[in-house]
Parts: structure tokens; C-alpha cells; sequence
């Protein structure tokens, strides 16, 4: 047992990124978020019910919350956009819940009006990439992808 638990353990560090809020702590036996509930198991943070007494941590999303330190940003604007800013905005959100839904670590962080743009900041850089090509397939426009520090951090500009 023990022999298999250190095994996993060194597994996981090999992994391990150079992103500080990419697991920095990786209980072998599972942890759930205080913060959101979501429980890690060998590295992979879901939404399953934990096994066991779960020792309690703080996920990567809830730390980047806290910290208000955003992995990605989405800026969407345009006149079609603030013409028809609500059903846009209802697809975002209906994007999101489903991209949370499948990976707790991808989520809108917030969302705020700024003039006639909207800026929407998230957890992780897979969302806003998703939430940018989920609008161009919907309602075309101009899509821009900027990945940075190594895509660590991603700007995305959706404009119609
Ligand atoms: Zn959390």
C-alpha cells in the first residue's frame, strides 16, 4: 500500500507544471475543495463524490477567484453585440455551465460591462477559447486568440 501510494506521488510531480495555481497540493488519496466541492483524484479535479474522508484543500479555480488573478479574458463587442447583447450573453452562460459541468476547473470568473463592451474573465484558458468559437460558430464575426506567458493566460476579442 504504502509502496503504491509513493508511486503515485512521484507520477503526479512529474506533471507538474510551472503554474502555480496548477495543483500545488496533490493529495494521493483525493481532496475536496472547501471552496466549491469539487474533489481531485490522482490528479484530476471532478465533480464525483469523494471517496473515503476527504481531506479538505482549495482548488486551483477557487484560489484564482480569491486572488482575482483570471487565466483568461474575453472581450466581446461590436454593434451586433449590443444589439442583441442578451441572447449573447445567455449563450455564454449556457457555454460555461456545460464547459464547468465537464471540467471544474473551467469557469466564467465575472462578467462586467464596460461601455458597449462586455469583458468576461475565467479560471482557466480552455473556457474562453470555447465561449470565443462557440460565438463565431453561432453568430460569425472576427475571433482573436492570444495566448501569453507561454499559454498560461489567453485574451480573446470576439467582435461583431
Ligand atoms: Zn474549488
Amino acid at each position: 500500500m504504502a509502496k503504491w501510494k509513493s508511486g503515485r506521488v512521484d507520477r503526479m510531480r512529474v506533471k507538474e507544471s510551472k503554474d502555480p495555481y496548477r495543483l500545488a497540493e496533490k493529495p494521493p488519496g483525493g481532496a475536496i475543495c472547501k471552496g466549491c466541492s469539487a474533489v481531485v483524484q490522482s490528479g484530476r479535479w471532478t465533480w464525483n463524490q469523494p471517496e473515503g474522508e476527504g481531506v479538505t484543500t482549495m482548488c486551483p479555480a477557487c484560489r484564482r477567484v480569491e486572488d482575482g488573478y483570471p487565466a483568461g479574458y474575453l472581450v466581446l463587442e461590436g454593434p451586433f453585440f449590443g444589439d442583441n447583447r442578451r441572447e449573447i450573453m445567455n449563450l455564454v452562460r449556457n457555454v460555461a455551465q456545460a464547459e464547468k459541468n465537464l471540467h471544474p476547473m473551467e469557469r466564467v470568473m465575472a462578467i462586467r460591462k464596460s461601455g458597449e463592451a462586455t469583458l468576461i474573465t475565467t479560471t482557466g484558458i480552455h473556457i474562453a477559447r470555447r465561449l470565443g468559437e462557440s460565438l463565431r460558430r453561432s453568430y460569425r464575426g472576427d475571433l482573436q486568440v492570444n495566448y501569453e506567458e507561454g499559454e498560461k493566460n489567453v485574451r480573446v476579442n470576439w467582435s461583431r
